[in-house]
């Protein structure tokens, strides 16, 4: 595990700053972003500090669309969204705001208004952490 000093998800992955977690196992890390785009709107990422798709070796680009499905597949059950986007952003010329390598896992409603570069808005925290605990309820056991 590669992880950097100064990145807000290596952070995260370390424990060194809280996060509600959704799913956890050796190679990646799931939990709620706290600036949802709609509600259930959770993060997918490698525990391996790398910056984006075209840098990041493919064990850990394929542990994290695993997860990704995973986690996608219980947000789909917790809350039976209109649809759901997987985004994954490149570069401050794609909006990347972290440079960790991470997926969205975005919930849509009808008519949400939602664009590909959503923006950053504070969620509410006990409303993230309800969500939180609803969608671990419905991760496949194995
Ligand atoms: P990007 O803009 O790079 O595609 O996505 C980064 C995401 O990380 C944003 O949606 C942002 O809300 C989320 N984020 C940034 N800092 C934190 C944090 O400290 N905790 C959590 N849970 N999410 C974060
Ligand atoms: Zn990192």
């Amino acid at each position: 595990m590669t992880l950097d000093a100064s990145c807000i998800f290596c952070k995260i992955v370390r424990g060194e700053i809280p996060s509600f977690k959704v799913y956890e196992d050796d190679k990646t890390l799931a939990f709620m972003d706290i600036n949802p785009g709609n509600p259930g709107h959770c993060l997918a990422i490698p525990k391996f500090h790398s910056e984006n798709i075209f840098t990041a070796p493919d064990e850990w680009v394929a542990a994290t669309m695993a997860t990704t499905r995973r986690i996608a597949r219980a947000v789909q059950m917790t809350l039976m969204p209109y649809g759901m986007n997987i985004v994954q952003a490149n570069g401050p010329g794609a909006k990347q705001s972290v440079m960790h390598l991470h997926v969205h896992v975005l919930p849509r409603g009808r008519d949400d208004g939602l664009l590909l570069n959503w923006g950053l808005k504070p969620g509410n925290m006990d409303e993230i952490k309800a969500l939180a605990e609803r969608i671990r309820a419905n991760l496949p056991r194995n």
